[in-house]
């Protein structure tokens, strides 16, 4: 790895970086100088309360927040203002609602449209307010402001009047942008119709500058979600009337308001997308230098997605991925140090199954011991801890570090203690295994019964196999079978040595021992005590798992004699008293060793070679196995596509074992001399059964060809099938993408239900675009070499998938849209096969 240069410099943490490069540009800018000598650093968001709001949009929030607190350390005088864009047109009813009570305010401006639930001003206010409610807890602290009051007071009247001023202008923007006019006799304005209150089906088409009277028409069809009532009328543009089209609007709140930063998603940020058109019209018919990260040389950057992922979650009706949604699985700060965490040109693909939580738990319990110097690291590991944690902290970060329990500690409880008075009695084991030496305080109480409660939802619902823990009352003759002679000679002298008190270092020491003894590896032993424990071959960590038990209850197993026929336990189905059976058998040595294993990963630094970028048509290799854990494996180098950026991981075979999938692990900042590589996380190959070769090892490996040349050519066509889409529907919201060998699914936020006419011309254009046979290339950004570029003759995206190196290799293609509801629009892509 090389070592790089800026390791000399002075090392400054993201947001300061920016917040340094904004105080630059308003000292260079007189015009920027004098807004904010008046009005402060304003770093502005904005959101369309149409519905249910996805936690995409929250991470945004908490960008501009952590933005605008950075500036404040700063000493700058920074505000945070979010805007709700209630004027927009309400343009699809959400499912959950009365359809028909509904109907008759689609068009209209979502302030002019009834609140579903009693208590709020109106739909948007009620939206808005789902998500703002929770600001306090999440620690976001931001000026609430509603878009519609703005121009209700006459905000925007000056750049309404600058905006139809210069509509030739925007009109040429908008067609060298897109290459095409939109509606050359449109006006950059829509009026509230008169008649029927709609806005979003009126035209204005001529503008009387001298008078300050607009000319509209209210225009039945012009929108498939909305009726006009063909009325025209004329009216002042001003005071509310009506609004500026959401490109021009987005650029006008700049000076309206005074912006000197914003960001938005990346998807508004791409080539010809939304920011470029706002960027223009600020620059050349507004005359304001648009808010950072854009220039009017260069749009910059926006911050990647936060997908929510996971079978429990696309399934299952009860757990959702809006902002509110993730509530019930993270508590607040957790929620915030992720968001803050992960910097804003890395995805963020939060998939709650697996052991996501309990290494999330044990990232911001290593953050926060670095920041109160509990743990050792390097000076810009701590320097990034310090920031990480301060900027996550829902007010300000505690003086001293706050008493609490690991999420693996948490989780065993929950699992394994009655519901009633869980709190006390968790706080009772906690005073046994010396963890407390006091009474809890009450915050601290509160503290203890949010982990629990989170991880028992966690347990229940995501936990893998492994993390369930349900002690057997006593061992079958089945379970006995299972074991090699070998894995009851060492159980048993095992449960000898455990008749002392012993340090889970002793512990180690001799199960160490005890293989060598018996020539067996210490896995096996590992694998007999879960069967005699659990009645299962996996469990949690085991010594800290065999400390926390009674140790005369695990001596008595281990000496394999309490077997079903000899020794009888009163059996019931009662879970609560199985529970509490448990509970007696816990005295519970929990020590806060437990993340050893993921501390490792994370400090590691051996990553895979990802063969697959060099050469995506390579099927078979040869790899040196670095590590194993359970049925995963770590490989040197690897041919295997792990699942990810909406890609299904790859299956195939390592020495003739099955791979049954491939994953990636771990954080998504890895740490390579001091340098953080925003990709992150480790390959892992999924296998069938546990491999009979081990760490050191090469390996012969193979990936199932066809499934992967297939999720290639699908790969590759989604993103022609998006270009083409927006070409004839407009960009839309991503809200996510899913490829394997048989579809590709991607899901948009549309205001407007796809039209199947427009849909096959999108798949004509498409079929005609692929049979040129197109070079496609895919390469690393020059920004940064894990971001990866894919290219097609004038499509280009980041994405870091694998795909055909030609369009020819992709044959024909189909559409077919489904209608998710809600404003969700899903297309899926199909490979016409020709046989
Ligand atoms: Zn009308
Ligand atoms: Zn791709």
């Amino acid at each position: 790895m090389k070592i790089m240069k800026e390791d000399n410099k002075e090392w400054v943490y993201w947001t300061d970086k920016v917040t340094q490069e904004v105080k630059k540009r308003v000292e260079n800018s007189p015009i920027l100088k004098k807004t904010v000598k008046e009005r402060g650093y304003i770093v502005y968001d904005e959101k369309t309360p149409s519905g249910k709001i996805h936690i995409g949009s929250a991470r945004g929030w908490v960008i501009h927040d952590c933005i605008a607190k950075s500036m404040r350390q700063a000493g700058m005088n920074a505000r945070f203002i979010l805007s709700s864009d209630d004027m927009d047109p309400f343009d699809a009813i959400p499912k959950n609602l009365d359809q028909e009570k509904y109907k008759k305010y689609l068009g209209k401006p979502m302030i002019h449209v009834p609140s579903p639930v009693e208590g709020y001003k109106h739909y948007g206010d009620y939206y808005f307010r789902q998500c703002t409610d929770k600001f306090g807890e999440i620690g976001i602290e931001a000026e609430l402001e509603s878009t519609a009051k703005r121009y209700i007071n006459g905000d925007f009247n000056k750049t309404i009047k600058i905006a139809l001023d210069n509509a030739d202008k925007i009109q040429g923007i908008y067609k060298k942008i897109y290459g095409k006019s939109v509606g050359s006799e449109k006006l950059p304005f829509n009026p509230i119709c008169e008649k029927c209150g709609s806005i979003g089906t009126t035209v204005a088409y001529e503008w009387d500058s001298e008078k300050e009277i607009i000319k509209y028409r209210c225009v039945p069809g012009l929108v498939d979600w909305a009726e006009g009532c063909g009325f025209e009328g004329e009216i002042s543009p001003y005071n509310g009337n009506g609004k500026l089209p959401w490109k021009v609007e987005w650029a006008a709140k700049w000076p309206t308001v005074g912006v000197v930063y914003e960001s938005a998603g990346k998807d508004h940020f791409t080539l010809g997308g939304s920011r470029s058109i706002s960027v223009a019209i600020a620059c050349e018919v507004f005359n304001y230098l648009p808010p950072y990260p854009s220039t009017c040389e260069n749009i910059g950057k926006g911050y990647e997605f936060f997908l929510v992922g996971g079978k429990k979650m696309s399934t299952s009706k009860g757990l959702g991925s809006g902002f509110v949604d993730m509530f019930d699985i993270l508590p607040a700060y957790m929620l915030r140090f992720l968001m803050v965490k992960s910097r804003p040109e890395t995805a963020i693909d939060f998939t709650p199954e697996g052991n996501t939580l309990p290494l999330l738990f044990n990232e911001f319990e290593r953050v926060e011991k670095v920041y109160f110097g509990l743990e050792d690291a390097d000076d810009r590991t701590r320097q990034n801890a310090k920031r990480i944690y301060e900027l996550s902290s829902i007010s300000e970060a505690p003086k001293k570090k706050p008493f609490r329990v690991s999420f693996e500690f948490a989780s065993m409880i929950a699992q394994i203690l009655p519901d009633e008075n869980i709190v006390e009695r968790a706080e009772e084991i906690l005073a046994k295994i010396g963890q407390i030496d006091r009474k809890l305080t009450d915050s601290e109480k509160n503290n203890l019964e949010e982990i629990l409660k989170y991880a028992n939802m966690w347990a229940k619902n995501f936990a893998p196999e492994n993390y369930r823990i349900q002690v057997i009352e006593s061992i079958s003759e089945d379970i006995i079978n299972k074991l090699s002679s070998q894995q009851k000679e060492s159980i048993m002298s095992l449960g000898n040595f455990l008749e002392k008190e012993r340090k889970d270092k002793e512990i180690w020491a001799e199960i160490n021992k005890l293989s060598e003894h018996f020539s067996i590896k210490p896995q096996e032993i590992f694998e007999a005590a879960y069967l005699v424990l659990l009645g299962k071959e996996k469990g949690p960590r085991l010594i800290p798992f065999i400390q926390s038990l009674d140790r005369d209850f695990v001596v008595e197993k281990f000496t394999l004699k309490n077997k079903e026929s000899e020794i009888k336990i009163a059996e019931t189905d009662d879970v609560i008293n199985k529970k509490e059976l448990n509970q007696q058998k816990i005295t519970i040595q929990l020590e806060n060793n437990v993340s050893i294993k993921e501390e490792k990963m994370m400090n590691e630094n051996e990553m895979t070679k990802k063969l697959f970028y060099e050469d995506p048509y390579q099927k078979e290799f040869e790899a040196k196995v670095i590590e194993i854990q359970d049925t995963k494996v770590v490989l040197d180098r690897t041919c295997f596509y792990p699942e990810g950026g909406g890609q299904v991981g790859d299956s195939g075979e390592i020495n003739g074992i099955k791979v049954i999938n491939t994953i990636k692990e771990g954080a998504e900042i890895v740490k390579v001399n001091g340098q953080e590589i925003p990709s992150g996380g480790k390959v892992f190959h999924v296998l069938e059964f546990t491999p009979n070769f081990s760490s050191g090892d090469t390996v012969k490996s193979s990936i199932d060809w066809d499934r992967r040349y297939r999720t290639m050519k699908l790969h590759s066509a989604s993103h022609i099938m998006e270009y083409f889409l927006f070409q004839i529907f407009g960009e839309m919201e991503r809200l996510g993408t899913n490829v394997d060998n048989k579809k590709d699914r991607s899901d948009y936020g549309s205001q407007e239900k796809l039209n199947p006419e427009k849909l096959v011309e999108v798949e004509k254009l498409c079929n005609d675009f692929i049979s040129k046979s197109k070079e496609i290339r895919t390469y690393p950004s020059t920004s940064n070499e894990n971001i990866r570029v894919w290219e097609c003759d004038n499509i280009k995206m980041f994405c870091g998938g694998t795909h055909v190196k030609n369009t020819s290799e992709i044959g024909k293609i189909r559409l077919k849209r489904e209608n998710k509801g809600a404003g969700k629009e899903r297309v899926e892509t199909y490979l016409v096969e020709s046989n």
